[in-house]
């Protein structure tokens, strides 16, 4: 069973002062994800997070990931100016972009952080902008075909198709571009793959390290380029659905490091740093969407209506995405009313669960929306003049901080020209 992780009473005292919706995250589980990432790749001296910026890009979150040792890993220019001015600096952030602009290569050297480059032909283009080649550099690797883990009864514990993904060198063009890199100064070097999506498996991590740290053997061998990291980016999932169990992080740790033991050990590269670009696994299930339900509708099913539309949360409505829903207060009892749960958009996706079992609801009551504190917020929009909601932090010593406020009619209106 899943429980919020914010109490009835404190839910009420919190909406008395903000009015839903709002996004509310937990300071404690966030640190705690936190170090329990760190504790697993302990044995890694120079291991370090760089939260993806994307999924949460938010100072009041980024500030305490900071202070839990991560770095950022941003793919725009915003995103680089952000982890600026949180006082992210030089190796602390990673920039892994594709279709990379001029500028935001050129920012991103400025800051000196580590640039991971998504294609053959961005290593002229990144000599041409800045007029060098950065000592330390990163390739994306995209191996192609399928990827596939855990054959069972009912199909693949994880499969992904890297051949119909748009980022990252062929193999070939890895060996290329690291012999090219260090004929034009590269001195330290970094691969760099992400391969599957959500992954809800202790064994993707691993698996993804047997191919890259392998990779990283041939390519020292074959190129003479110290290869000094290797980033596992993201893709290590959360368990949406109450049937679903966690990963283990710990296991997981465990599973990279025998494969760092049994490849990259007896190669003599026993001092590679691993690297990892979480965002899901780190604040999805330390956020969720609160909400209170406005209308009822009775038509051909039973309609819920919510304060809370698409533009705050878009998973439902893009991906079909399961977010669990509980109602405040209301927990333990009995799931014996199936309703559509809808947001006001003007679009017949809007719509946050269909056909879900929950408690009676009535007007007024708090709903909360689970595992929204990654991809949540930061996928929101402004179609049909929504404006985006609130961030609010629920602190370690059970007090509330503001830590955005809600868009404004003037936050919309601003990049409007009436003449
Ligand atoms: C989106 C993204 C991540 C984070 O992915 P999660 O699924 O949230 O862990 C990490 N690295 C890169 C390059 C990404 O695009």
């Amino acid at each position: 069973m899943k429980k919020p992780f914010v109490t009835h009473a404190q839910l009420q005292a919190i909406t008395e002062q903000y009015p839903t919706p709002f996004h509310l995250y937990d300071e404690k589980g966030i640190r705690e994800t936190a170090r329990r990432l760190k504790a697993a790749f302990s044995w890694n001296p120079g291991f370090k997070e760089y939260f993806a910026v994307k999924a949460t890009p938010t100072p009041g979150i980024l500030k305490i990931l900071q202070e839990e040792g991560c770095g950022t890993d941003c793919s725009s220019l915003t995103e680089l100016m952000l982890s600026d001015k949180c006082g992210f600096h030089g190796s602390d952030i990673m920039f892994s972009s594709n279709e990379t602009p001029a500028e935001e290569f050129a920012l991103a050297a400025k800051l000196g952080a580590t640039i991971n480059l998504d294609d053959f032909t961005h290593i002229d283009f990144l000599k041409d902008t800045l007029g060098y080649i950065p000592e330390t550099i990163s390739c994306r690797f995209n191996p192609g075909g399928v990827f596939q883990l855990g054959q069972s009864k009912e199909g693949f514990q994880v499969m992904d198709t890297p051949g119909d993904s748009k980022y990252g060198f062929t193999r070939d063009q890895l060996f290329e571009g690291f012999r090219k890199l260090k004929a034009l100064g590269a001195k330290r070097f970094g691969i760099h793959a992400f391969l599957a999506s959500n992954t809800i498996s202790n064994d993707y991590y691993p698996a993804l390290a047997g191919i890259l740290f392998q990779l990283a053997v041939d390519l020292e061998k074959e190129t003479g380029c110290d290869v000094c990291f290797i980033n596992l980016s993201g893709g290590v999932g959360i368990p949406y659905r109450p049937d679903q169990s966690e990963n283990d992080i710990a296991a997981i740790g465990a599973g990279v490091r025998e494969q760092f033991e049994k490849i990259l050990v007896p190669a003599g590269m026993g001092d590679v740093s691993i690297f990892t670009e979480l965002g899901r696994y780190m604040l999805g299930p330390n956020g969720c969407l609160v909400t209170k339900a406005v209308h009822f509708k009775h038509i051909y099913k039973e309609y819920v209506g919510v304060d809370a539309c698409a533009a705050n949360l878009m998973r439902p409505a893009i991906y079909g995405a399961y977010h669990h829903i509980t109602v405040s207060g209301k927990e333990d009892k009995p799931c014996d009313h199936v309703y559509d749960v809808v947001g006001s958009l003007c679009e017949n996706n809007d719509k946050f669960a269909v056909d879900r079992p929950l408690p009676e609801i009535e007007i007024g009551d708090i709903l909360v929306i689970h595992d929204t504190g990654a991809h949540g917020f930061s996928m929101g929009y402004n179609y049909n003049g929504k404006l985006r909601s609130a961030e609010l932090l629920l602190q370690a010593d059970g007090t509330v901080k503001l830590i955005r406020r809600p868009e404004t009619p003037e936050d919309y209106f601003a990049t409007m020209l009436f003449d």
